[in-house]
């Protein structure tokens, strides 16, 4: 028998349409656990760097963790994995609600998709009755409505659908999946699932999960169910109060939001408006806030509820989560929240991702104020301007890029290819990049160490990449200092404790040292891909402080649910592994660390000779050699000779 996972994958072949239910391995289970990890394995394993994005050949996995379909507390997330469009390297997102455990009660634990349907099909999985059904009448249809239609046509209310919208049946490069309020969003999943003739896939599973040790393992439960009402009642000191708790976080229930509104940057990613939020916008957003979130939503199993049903008068509802709230207005210079409500409604709808697009459209604005995009490119483009509001181009900027029409055809490839073949110097305005992917302009003055190693060298291409763990900035006062250290729990080691003590405020960019800025940086990457194997909500992990799920309590939720003997040094040897494995894909695809680099304006006060240091460091630290490519010793360390066999014979390595 087995346990938390099924033990079965099926195999789509698109081009034929022949579907097969396979038996997996648990040795792969027990080296590279599920989710993200033993999606790697099989990418590792089946596509080569000389297969592209759009080709055939790439796979696309749509994977539940190995906690999801159990008990556990927001083990909700299903892991897409593909090569991206956009940066040419290994792509996955995350995406919560109800689909992931869903595919486990179904009886199984991923769908690997290869091939292209020569026509729009979608994959409906009842149970143990799979099959590809045509698509053709849901083309250019929206997300929630093809989810809708869906329902009604198999008439059945439970079934859950993750779909695409017209942006990835175009292959916008950064298109998305959605499923109920949440989203694939990063990387480009959706344009790959487009280009794959994939509509949607279909999911209504009633079968149990089976529990290795269940009465341990519900114990683990019920422990981290009650932490949950009691670090609630316990705000972490000068965090936003969208972040104080738990949650993903909890943009839908605060309406204050002075922290992102006066610090991040409007616009293309360039201006902070420093005094924007003033008491009179507090009580806008209060009351619009009131007045929009109908209630507020939450996934499978979760107490947390983070998003919200949002009702624009005369507009349908949706679902909205995070940050989006704030993407689109601020991108637009506008300011007005039913403009973003209502735009974000018909994003998702198209199947975009909330942070790429607003940044698309606000570099092609930027773009046409600089007379590099005219008239003659963009026919009818509406006025707008910083002072008035950019709303109605956005709205037109949206359609265009949806259905890649005129200019839409170059913006959706996302900024940075976009700028190359709009030319004219158009590459300057693509600024906001990391590895040719949009990232969240969070722009400060002086260069902060730790954001410097995350941004740079993460390879998850969340909206922060990994950060997470660490408070993300020091306390003033060494008391406050002494009061967080007293509870905190997660830390994976003592040491860390004292790095915190120690850092003062106004010690950027040279506190905490290097030594204490690789293992920070290190223990929030490990989480977040802890995780994402795991499918658990990084809301309720890896994305907050103090959290219910740590590296002391996760080995004993796999013990108890898999029967796998995993302790503390074994899982972080196992994370170790994944995350090189994640490291090795992209390296044979190319990358190396002049890609792991920050947006040369994200600090105003850089420092060359001490980035360099850090970053050799740090790859000294995960075991990568100067390049940042794994060595053959590391490797071998972590059971992984089959890579640097492979890397070896492709003379990456010597
Ligand atoms: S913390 Fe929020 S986003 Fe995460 S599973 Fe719970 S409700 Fe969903």
């Amino acid at each position: 028998m087995k346990y938390a996972d099924t033990g079965y994958n099926l195999e789509i072949d698109l081009s034929t349409g022949n579907i097969e239910r396979v038996e997996t391995d648990p040795k792969i289970t027990e080296q590279y656990l599920g989710g993200l990890g033993s999606n790697l394995k099989i990418l590792w394993d089946r596509v080569p760097p000389e297969v592209d994005a759009f080709d055939p050949e790439n796979l696309l996995i749509f994977s539940s963790g190995l906690l999801c379909g159990t008990a556990a507390p927001g083990a909700t997330r299903a892991i897409f994995t593909t090569v991206s469009p956009q940066t040419n390297l290994v792509g996955f997102a995350m995406m919560g609600s109800f689909i992931a455990g869903e595919l486990k009660n179904a009886g199984y634990d991923k769908v690997i998709f290869r091939g292209k349907s020569p026509n729009l099909v979608y994959l409906w999985i009842n149970n143990d009755k799979v099959e590809l059904r045509d698509a053709s009448h849901l083309k250019g249809k929206g997300t929630h409505e093809t989810a809708e239609i869906i329902r009604q046509e198999l008439n059945e209310s439970r079934a859950q659908v993750a779909a695409i919208g017209l942006a990835g049946e175009n292959r916008v490069f950064y298109a998305s999946i959605e499923h109920d309020w949440s989203s694939a969003s990063r990387t480009g999943m959706g344009a790959v699932m487009g280009d794959k003739g994939l509509k949607a896939i279909v999911v209504r599973g009633t079968k149990d999960v089976n529990i290795a040790r269940p009465e341990e393992f519900g114990k683990l439960c019920q422990e981290v169910m009650e932490f949950i009402p009691i670090r609630e009642s316990q705000p972490v000191k000068g965090v936003p109060e969208c972040c104080d708790r738990l949650g993903a976080p909890q943009e839908m229930r605060e309406h204050n939001d002075d922290w992102h509104m006066n610090n991040f940057p409007w616009g293309n990613c360039r201006e902070r408006r420093t005094h924007y939020w003033t008491p009179e916008v507090d009580q806008y957003h209060k009351e619009i806030m009131g007045a929009r979130v109908e209630k507020l939503i939450g996934c499978y199993n979760c107490s947390m509820a983070c998003g919200g049903l949002v009702a624009v008068p005369g507009k349908p509802k949706f679902g909205m989560k995070c940050f989006t709230k704030l993407t689109y207005t601020m991108g637009a210079y506008s300011g007005d929240m039913d403009f973003d409500f209502t735009i974000a409604r018909i994003a998702t709808e198209y199947g975009v991702d909330g942070f790429s697009t607003p940044q698309v459209m606000a570099f092609a604005v930027e773009l046409y104020e600089a007379g590099i995009l005219t008239d003659e490119d963009m026919p009818g483009f509406p006025t707008g301007s910083k002072e008035t509001g950019n709303e109605e181009r956005f709205f037109w900027l949206l359609d265009k890029i949806a259905r890649r029409e005129g200019i839409g055809d170059a913006l959706a490839d996302g900024t940075y290819w976009a700028a190359r073949r709009i030319g004219k110097g158009a590459e300057v305005y693509a600024h906001n990049t990391i590895k040719k992917l949009e990232q969240v302009g969070a722009k400060t003055g002086m260069l902060n160490p730790l954001y410097f190693l995350m941004y740079g060298t993460g390879a998850k291409a969340n909206i922060v990449q990994i950060e997470g763990q660490w408070p993300q900035m020091p306390y003033d006062d060494i008391k406050d200092r002494e009061d967080y250290v007293k509870d905190w729990i997660q830390v994976p080691d003592e040491k860390f404790k004292q790095y915190f003590l120690d850092w003062a405020p106004r010690t950027f960019p040279f506190e905490p040292g290097i030594e204490a800025c690789c293992d920070i940086v290190d223990w929030m990457e490990m989480i977040h891909y802890i995780d994402d194997s795991l499918g658990i909500c990084a809301g309720l992990s890896s994305f907050n402080l103090k959290p219910p799920y740590h590296v002391h309590n996760f080995p004993l939720f796999i013990s108890a649910a898999t029967g796998i003997d995993m302790d503390e040094p074994g899982l972080i040897k196992t994370i170790k592994r994944i995350r090189t494995l994640v490291r090795a894909f992209n390296v044979r695809r190319g990358l190396r660390r002049a890609d792991d680099l920050p947006p040369a304006d994200q600090w105003k006060k850089r420092f060359p000779e001490y980035e360099d240091k850090l970053l050799t460091a740090y790859y000294k630290f995960k075991g990568w050699d100067e390049e940042g490519i794994p060595t053959k010793e590391s490797l071998h360390e972590l059971g992984m000779d089959f890579v640097s066999d492979d890397l070896e014979q492709r003379g990456i390595i010597k």
